[in-house]
């Protein structure tokens, strides 16, 4: 999708500031002799920006606003090494706001719901960005945060909350003790919010099913405001995203060139109004891809698919590049195991093996399950797995992101 001529005049404002704050991505702009940007084409010349650039910029080499304008930082989960510092103005927090109470919005949630918010508060923007979303939409707010699910259902239970904001992991571990517990009739949960990771459609449908809700899916990473930059709507077909704040482009992660509308690739995200830090052209390393076609709900905000994967996600086993997600395409074929899996790779014997754990009940035949569950990935990525089932609960749930690939091959680069 080209950028719109408000959009490049709002692009080129944002260089001006950094331009003038001298920045780290101030100087990096006039080391590549960028002045300004004045037409779609030169916009596509300007330097990406990447996550591995921001932590150069450590501790606040972002900051293009001055000091007594921030009025708060972020940081973005880093797994490892030096973490990235994101500052905020007053304007940034609000405007992050405005955009989550729209998501809340296309989700059909009001000023009348009561909304439990179970991500993390704290450096990280998940817990935050959720509750001034909902203070802005006029909602009530049961600001609980991760775990304790004792207390989690209690609230749940006694505050009648209407509104479920959680990752999909903490998802699937609540409808399992709601169910555990024989009190599925004493939740009032309407919908569930679900951010943060890429999750299966058997995941997405047990959780539905289990609780009796809607879902829906909130996009959004820290570089750029949080969780609450896009959402899908009632129609269930991608998620729209708010192109007055944003301008979002896909590209092909192996060129850096644009694809055209429709074609899988790299999320691209340049930042329209952004004064803490303003990101130019971010790779996002989600693959999705725009769906040009106008969405049947009647809003005009653009449309984004849900996100198929990381780039670097790919993994090389045997020669053969595999996503995780063509895995869990074939898995959710099989309505005998559960929504939990693993894939473990490692490197025996001078070749590489792919072990693939699923779950399933007691009164399956785990030797027949095993061999058409191969048949089936093996016509899919062209080689055979080794598959092994084990009982229902034994793989890991976990409270945040849960690793569902381990490689356990040596790194030999
Ligand atoms: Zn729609």
């Amino acid at each position: 999708m080209q950028i719109s001529e408000k959009q490049l005049a709002q692009v080129n404002d944002r260089i001006q500031a950094l331009l003038k704050a001298n920045s780290f991505y101030g100087k990096k702009l006039k080391e590549a002799g960028i002045t300004n940007v004045s037409s779609p084409e030169e916009f596509l010349k300007l330097p990406f920006s990447e996550k591995k650039d921001l932590r150069d910029a450590y501790p606040l080499g972002l900051m293009t606003a001055p000091e007594e304008e921030i009025v708060r930082i972020h940081s973005s989960s880093g797994t490892t090494g030096t973490p990235v510092i994101i500052p905020y103005t007053r304007k940034d927090v609000d405007d992050w706001a405005t955009m989550f109470a729209r998501c809340y919005e296309t989700a059909g949630i009001t000023n009348k719901d009561r909304i439990q918010i179970t991500p993390g508060y704290g450096l990280w923007t998940a817990g935050i960005g959720f509750q001034a979303g909902a203070e802005k939409l006029g909602a009530m707010v049961i600001p609980m945060g991760p775990g304790n699910t004792e207390k989690q259902l209690e609230m749940m239970v006694s505050l009648e909350s209407t509104v479920l904001c959680a990752t999909s992991s903490y998802a699937l571990l609540l409808t399992e003790e709601i169910e555990k517990r024989g009190i599925k009739d004493k939740i009032k949960l309407k919908k569930g919010v679900i951010g943060s990771e890429r999750w299966s459609k058997k995941m997405r449908d047990r959780i539905a099913s289990g609780l009796g809700i809607e879902l829906y899916d909130i996009y959004g990473l820290t570089e750029i405001y949080g969780p609450g930059i896009g959402i899908n709507c009632e129609k269930e077909s991608g998620m729209h995203y708010w192109d007055d704040f944003l301008y979002l482009e896909i590209i092909d992660p192996k060129t850096g060139e644009q694809v055209p509308d429709g074609e899988m690739g790299e999320i691209v995200i340049t930042t329209l109004v952004k004064e803490g830090a303003p990101l130019i052209r971010y790779r996002t390393h989600d693959l999705s891809r725009i769906i040009p076609e106008k969405c049947s709900c009647g809003r005009e905000y653009p449309r984004i698919d849900m996100i198929m994967g990381r780039t670097d996600d790919m993994m090389k086993i045997k020669g053969v590049n595999v996503f995780p997600s063509q895995i869990e395409e074939v898995l959710a074929a099989f309505p005998e195991i559960s929504s939990e899996y693993q894939i473990r790779i490692s490197h025996l014997d001078g070749k590489d093996t792919m072990r693939i754990y699923v779950e399933t009940t007691g009164d399956i035949d785990f030797a027949d399950l095993t061999k058409r569950i191969a048949e089936k990935v093996k016509s899919r990525i062209g080689f055979t797995p080794i598959v092994k089932a084990v009982e229902v609960g034994v793989l890991p749930r976990s409270m945040k992101k849960t690793a569902r690939v381990i490689d356990e091959r040596y790194d030999e680069t």
